[in-house]
C-alpha cells in the first residue's frame, strides 16, 4: 500500500484519555516535531507526553519481526512460521473447551483493533474470555453508573467545565493525570466557579480549592455518605428532580438519616465542618460537575464509590443538563473505546448483554457464526486460570500484565507455568519474557482507525509515517490469523470497513464512519444514525436506564488496615509525565532524565522518625512482596502514607498491590496497601 507521505499529518495523541489532536511534522519518514491545533477537545494544549514524548516510534527497539521462542530464546522468525504455530496451539486449545482460551485486549489499541479482538476470540477462540486494563481502572465505573443511569461513560463533554459553577474532584490528580482538563478546571476556577477537592494527597488542584478535604484512603463511600447527609440535614435536596427523574430516594434517605455528618467525617479524617461547607457549596450552585477517576474506582468498594457520586448528582439535580453531570476520567487513549467495543467477557459492542439469547441470535448472525455462552472470565481470574493450567492458550494484544496487574509476582508465578502465550505488542516488554510467540505491530502514527476519548468523542487518526520490518497493523494480524483458523468474517481490507460492520452492530456507534470524521463532523456517541449529530451530554429528559436508581452503598473499610506488622498504608496512581507501564515514555530521553528512577513519596515528619532522609533508598514489603526506591519528601501526603507511581517495572508497585477484588465489577484494590519500610 502506498504510503501517504505528508509533512505533517493531524492525528490524536497515543496517551491519555483527553484525546487531544495534534499534528505530527514528518520528514523523512520520521517525526521531527508536534504540534497543537486550535479547535477540537485540547484547543490548542498540549501536556509533556502529547508534545514531546514521540521518540518512542522511531526507537532502535521497536519490534520488526515476529519471534519464536526456542530453546528458551526469542528468535527471528517469519509471519508464516509464527501464524501456523499460533494456529496448531490455539486449535488444541479450543479442542479441550471454552475455559482454554482467552485474550486481553488493548486500551492503546484502536477501536477497529478492540472490535475484531473481541469478534475473534468470540467467534474463532469460541471463548468469552476477553478482557482488557479496564478491569483495573474503571470497571466499576461501567458496572456501578451503568447501574446508576444505565450507561457507564462521562457524561459531560470536556468543553462543559467552561460553564459549570461548581466543580467537585475526588479521586483524581487532575492535573497531572489528565492534564488538559487539569488545565480547563483551573482556568474555570480562576474565572469564579468554586472548586472542591478530596483527595488523601495535596494535588496541585487542591492548591485552587475552596474547600479541600485530605480524606483517608480508601473513605470515598464515607465522604459521598457525609456530603448527602450534611445536603438533607440542610434540606438542599432537588426534590422536584427526585420526584420526576428518579427511584428509589426513599431507601437512600432511610439509610442517611440512620448516619451523622460527623461521623462521616471521623472515618475520612476531617472537619465535619468543611464537609458541611463543601456539600452547600456543591448543592447550592446551578451548574456543576464531579469529576473522579481511579481513587474511586480502584478499590473492592469501588463500585459502591461511583454509584455514590451518582447518588450526589441525582440528589441535588446536577445531572442531564449542560454542565451537570458525572464523569469519570478515563486513562488510556482508548480505554472508552476498548470497552464500547466488547473487550469486556460479558458485553458485545456497546454493552450489549452476552447472556441476553437475542443479543446472542443477532451476532451469531451478524458474524455467521455459533458463538460461546460461557461466562467470561476477567483478566485476575484469567491470570490464577493460566496458575492452575485451565488457559493453555492467552493471546496479549498491547497489554504488559507483568507491570500493569496486581500482585504482579503471581503473575510472574503463573505465566512461568503458562502453556502458550502470544504477545502481539510494539516492543519487547516484560510480559515479553514469558511469550511463546511474539508478533510486531504498528504504533498509532503508523496507521489508521479511530479511539473514542474519555468524553465519548469518537476521533480518526491517521498514519505518517511507515512501520519499521514487517511489522503490522493489530487488525490486519488478528484478520490473518482468524483466515489461517478457517473463519469467515474477517475479510477486511481497510479500518474504515471494520468501522462499517462496528456501526451494523452497535446502536450507539451506528451513525459512525470513517468518511463523516474524515468530513470533519464531531461525534459523541451514543450517534443513532447517519443524521445524528451525537450526544453532547448523557441523560437529558431520561437516563438511558429510565429514571435515575438511588443505590445505598455502606462505608467498609479497606481490607488492608494498617497493624503491628505493617504499620503503614501505600496508595499507587501516575505522575505526569510516564504513560502506564513506560514502555513509549522510557524511550523519550528528556522524560527518562526527569523522572527516569521509582520513587516513594513519603512525609518528611513520617521518614525522619524511621530514621530515614530525604534521598536514601528505603524498602517497602506489603503481604505481597518488596519493594525498594528512593524516598522523595511530599509534605502534603498523610503521615504514614506512601505513594509510589506504578509506572515501574516488574519489581516496582504492583509487587506490593493486591487483594479481594471489587463483588461486582473485580477491580482490584490498587490504592490501599499495607506495608512496612525498612532500610534497603
Ligand atoms: Fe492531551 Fe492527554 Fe496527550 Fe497530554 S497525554 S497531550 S492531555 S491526550
Amino acid at each position: 500500500m502506498p504510503l501517504p507521505y505528508t509533512d505533517t499529518v493531524e492525528t490524536i495523541c497515543p496517551y491519555c484519555g483527553v484525546g487531544c489532536t495534534l499534528k505530527l511534522k514528518v520528514r523523512d519518514n520520521k517525526i521531527t516535531d508536534v504540534m497543537s491545533v486550535p479547535g477540537n477537545v485540547n484547543n490548542n494544549l498540549l501536556c509533556v507526553k502529547g508534545r514531546f514524548a514521540h521518540d518512542f516510534v522511531a526507537s532502535e527497539d521497536r519490534l520488526k519481526t515476529p519471534l519464536i521462542r526456542k530453546n528458551g530464546v526469542l528468535e527471528e522468525a517469519t509471519w508464516e512460521e509464527a501464524y501456523d504455530l499460533i494456529t496448531q496451539k490455539l486449535k488444541e486449545a479450543i479442542s479441550e473447551g471454552p475455559q482454554a482460551v482467552a485474550g486481553f485486549s488493548s486500551a492503546r489499541c484502536t477501536n477497529e483493533e478492540n472490535y475484531l479482538f473481541q469478534k475473534f476470540i468470540r467467534s474463532v477462540g469460541k471463548t468469552n474470555n476477553v478482557d482488557h486494563c479496564a478491569r483495573l481502572c474503571h470497571a466499576s465505573t461501567v458496572a456501578g453508573l451503568a447501574k446508576s443511569f444505565g450507561s457507564g461513560a462521562m457524561t459531560n463533554s470536556i468543553e462543559e467545565v467552561d460553564v459549570m459553577d461548581v466543580i467537585l474532584v475526588s479521586g483524581s490528580n487532575t492535573t497531572e493525570t489528565h492534564p488538559v482538563i487539569g488545565a480547563k478546571i483551573k482556568q474555570r476556577v480562576q474565572k469564579g466557579a468554586a472548586l472542591i477537592v478530596a483527595e488523601p494527597r495535596k494535588i496541585e488542584l487542591a492548591k485552587y480549592a475552596d474547600v479541600y478535604l485530605q480524606i483517608k484512603p480508601g473513605t470515598n463511600v464515607a465522604l459521598f455518605n457525609g456530603l448527602m447527609k450534611a445536603i438533607l440535614d440542610e434540606h438542599l435536596e432537588d426534590r422536584d428532580f427526585i420526584n420526576e427523574r428518579t427511584e428509589n430516594f426513599d431507601t437512600l434517605e432511610e439509610y442517611l438519616n440512620t448516619i451523622t455528618v460527623e461521623e462521616c467525617a471521623e472515618i475520612c479524617g476531617v472537619d465535619p465542618e468543611e464537609m458541611r461547607k463543601a456539600a452547600r457549596l456543591y448543592a447550592t450552585k446551578d451548574k456543576g460537575g464531579i469529576f473522579y477517576s481511579m481513587g474511586v474506582t480502584q478499590h473492592a468498594t469501588g463500585t459502591d464509590g461511583v454509584m455514590s457520586t451518582a447518588n450526589l448528582a441525582m440528589m441535588t439535580g446536577k445531572i442531564g443538563r449542560e454542565g451537570c453531570g458525572v464523569n469519570p476520567l478515563r486513562g488510556q487513549n482508548n480505554v472508552q473505546g476498548a470497552c464500547d467495543m466488547g473487550a469486556l467477557p460479558g458485553d458485545f459492542t456497546g454493552y450489549q448483554k452476552t447472556n441476553n439469547p437475542d443479543v446472542l441470535a443477532k451476532f451469531e448472525q451478524a458474524w455467521g457464526t455459533e458463538l460461546p455462552t460461557n461466562a467470561g472470565h476477567t483478566i485476575t481470574e484469567i491470570v490464577d486460570d493460566v496458575d492452575k493450567n485451565i488457559v493453555k492458550f492467552l493471546y496479549i494484544m498491547g497489554e504488559n500484565p507483568l507491570v500493569s496487574d496486581p500482585n504482579t509476582n503471581h503473575v510472574k508465578e503463573a505465566f512461568e507455568k503458562a502453556n502458550f502465550i502470544v504477545l502481539q505488542d510494539i516492543f519487547l516488554t516484560e510480559t515479553s519474557e514469558y511469550a511463546d510467540v511474539v508478533l510486531p505491530a504498528m504504533v498509532y502514527a503508523e496507521k489508521d482507525g479511530t479511539f473514542t476519548n474519555t468524553e465519548r468523542r469518537i476521533q480518526l487518526l491517521r498514519k505518517a509515517v511507515k512501520a519499521p520490518g514487517v511489522a503490522k497493523e493489530d487488525w490486519r494480524i488478528i484478520c490473518e490469523l482468524a483466515q489461517r483458523m478457517g473463519a469467515e468474517g474477517f475479510n477486511f481490507s481497510s479500518s474504515a470497513e471494520i468501522m462499517d460492520e462496528i456501526a451494523s452492530v452497535t446502536p450507539s456507534y451506528a451513525g459512525v464512519s470513517h468518511e463523516r470524521l474524515e468530513r470533519g463532523d464531531r461525534i459523541q456517541w451514543p450517534c443513532p444514525d447517519k443524521e445524528s449529530e451525537g450526544t453532547k451530554f448523557l441523560h437529558k429528559g431520561q437516563f438511558t436506564r429510565g429514571k435515575g436508581m438511588f443505590n445505598v452503598a455502606h462505608y467498609i473499610a479497606p481490607e488492608d488496615q494498617p497493624d503491628e506488622t505493617y504499620p503503614m498504608i501505600l496508595m499507587t496512581g501516575r505522575i505526569l509525565q510516564h504513560y502506564h507501564t513506560r514502555t513509549m515514555t522510557k524511550r523519550t530521553a528528556g522524560i527518562q532524565e526527569i523522572v527516569g528512577d521509582p520513587f516513594f513519596e513519603i512525609n518528611p515528619k513520617t521518614a525522619e522518625e524511621n530514621g530515614f532522609s530525604e534521598g536514601q533508598f528505603i524498602q517497602v514489603t506489603s503481604p505481597r512482596g518488596s519493594v525498594t526506591a528512593k524516598a522523595v519528601y511530599n509534605k502534603g501526603i498523610q503521615e504514614n502514607t506512601l505513594f509510589m507511581p506504578f509506572h515501574y517495572g516488574d519489581k516496582g508497585a504492583n509487587c506490593l498491590t493486591g487483594g479481594k477484588v471489587d463483588p461486582i465489577a473485580k477491580i482490584p484494590p490498587f490504592k490501599v496497601c499495607k506495608v512496612f519500610l525498612e532500610e534497603a
